[in-house]
């Protein structure tokens, strides 16, 4: 008997060997958590703090590097159907979401700090995980590993990462919005108001009338940007632009985008104003606010600058200014299988914003599939495809099934979910439709893979 197979955890059952996780960030703090969930032994490595990305800010596993919103939590949205898989499923990161939750409408944001402390104590309270600290430099083809380690992938791992897939890695910008604090904020003029939920004051609002609008447009519109090199300049996501790039394109495009007024009447007048800059509380106790839909590339200066001209921030104290990086994500329809194993090196997994999905919980969703394949890999089991019926199996197909020639990154959305399901002009009953679908497809595959789905004896 070999060590292992002796093991406490394991209490005299086999033991399905042990998985490496690279990154306790999002995708692969849920990714260890599952793969010890289903039995695995679990070497979890992190480079944090003393090797620091830049736009992590703390030491901590899943830490959210910008919003502290994972997006829309209605079940019949996309957002929510892909939460509420990985809710049936066991996920540790949407567990820790809930129960850390702050005001914020229909989104499910959290208190990031109370967040990344949940999963902390359920990782390294787990007999089957062990935490090592350091940059992650090589990679052992040979055992079941998953590579979480995100957008900003530390340069020495990102050039064994290309040599594996024999290809570079495609790149766009994406930006984080400033923080201010709530005692900052000038409460004669910003009022309290939830966009579709009348009498609920989640959110914090900031009215413009016309003119001000236009000033302030103006000014973003010349306010000078951190520099770039001439030939990264423009790749933005789509989803996800800085403020300063929507004032560009269009007199109304920030009116029709973050700054919509739409539901959001300012009590004083009764009216909906010109346009409404909103802040979402960042802790239960409402003591700091982010700047919603504000992730921007200009300089920290300007930044103070022009959005002390919003009415309501003139003395704002930002505790965090927005910042913009390079993210970085592997061609997946190229290199990647639809169950996230590398097609060259089997044994090598990929999870979270590196396989190319977007998104907070995206990542999560990669990071649970990655964390069950490869403890299948290491009980000598075939790894698992989802079916595309489902968000957790959708995903990673529209990924893999991409076109390589412009792959770009993927949100979960409805269009991932509608293959088979029939044209229908009320959009509710096709949700509603499309929502039921994909629990029953999930719970069909989970009674039919129950196996795979074991968990280990000992597990609380
Ligand atoms: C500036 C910015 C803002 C963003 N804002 C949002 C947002 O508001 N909403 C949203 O939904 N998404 C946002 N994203 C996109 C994405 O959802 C997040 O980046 C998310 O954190 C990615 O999750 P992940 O698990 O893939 O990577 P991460 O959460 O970044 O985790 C990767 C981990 O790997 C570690 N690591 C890296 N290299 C090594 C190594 N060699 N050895 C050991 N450890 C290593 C890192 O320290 C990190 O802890 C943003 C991304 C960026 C860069």
């Amino acid at each position: 008997m070999s060590e292992r197979d002796q093991c406490v955890p394991c209490s005299g059952f086999p033991c399905p060997g042990t998985v490496t996780v690279v990154g306790a960030g999002l995708a692969g703090s849920e990714a260890a958590f599952t793969a010890a969930k289903l039995g695995c032994h679990v070497d979890l490595w992190e480079m944090r703090p003393d090797v620091m990305t830049p736009a992590h800010h703390t030491g901590d596993p899943a830490e959210l590097v910008c919003s502290n919103s994972l997006g829309n939590d209605d079940p019949q949205k996309a957002a929510g159907i892909l939460k509420a898989e990985l809710r049936r499923v066991g996920s540790l990161l949407i567990q820790a979401a809930d129960a850390t939750r702050v005001p914020a409408g229909q989104a499910l944001a959290v208190d990031r700090k109370k967040f990344s402390q949940h999963v902390g104590r359920e990782l390294e309270g787990n007999p089957l995980i062990s935490w090592h600290k350091g940059e992650v430099t090589d990679i052992d083809t040979g055992k079941p590993t998953v590579l979480a380690t995100g957008p900003l992938t530390s340069n020495r791992l990102a050039q064994k990462i290309r040599e594996l897939i024999g290809d570079d890695f495609l790149y766009f910008f994406d930006a984080a919005s400033p923080i201010v604090t709530a005692e900052s904020l000038d409460l004669e003029i910003i009022y309290a108001a939830s966009r579709r939920m009348p009498g609920r004051d989640d959110y914090l609002n900031c009215p413009l009338d016309r003119d001000e609008y236009l000033r302030f447009r103006e000014e973003l519109i010349k306010a000078e940007p951190a520099p770039v090199k001439d030939f990264e300049r423009g790749r933005f996501y789509e989803g996800c632009l800085p403020i300063e790039e929507l004032a560009l394109r269009g007199v109304d495009t920030m009116r029709f985008g973050p700054l919509k007024p739409v539901g959001l009447p300012d009590p004083r007048t009764g009216r909906e104003p010109h346009a409404v800059v909103q802040l979402r509380r960042e802790d239960r106790e409402g003591s700091l606010y982010s700047m919603v839909g504000f992730q921007t590339r200009l300089k920290w200066g300007e930044q103070k600058r022009v959005f002390s001209m919003i009415p309501g921030l003139g003395g704002a104290g930002f505790v965090r200014y927005g910042v913009m990086h390079r993210n970085i994500y592997v061609n997946a329809p190229l290199c990647l299988r639809p169950t996230l194993q590398l097609k060259k090196f089997p044994n090598v997994l990929l999870a979270g914003q590196v396989t190319g999905v977007e998104g907070y919980v995206e990542c999560i969703a990669t990071g649970w599939l990655a964390g069950l394949n490869a403890s299948l890999i290491g009980k000598g089991m075939e790894p698992l495809e989802l079916p595309t019926e489902c968000a957790l199996g959708a995903l990673p197909a529209s990924i893999t099934a991409g076109n390589p020639k412009n792959f770009q990154p993927v949100n979960i959305n409805l269009g991932l979910l509608l293959a088979g399901v029939e044209k229908v002009k009320d959009k509710r009953r096709r949700n509603k439709e499309i929502s039921q679908r994909s629990a029953e497809s999930l719970e069909k595959f989970i009674a039919e893979n129950g196996k795979c789905f074991m968990q280990q004896p000992s597990w609380r």
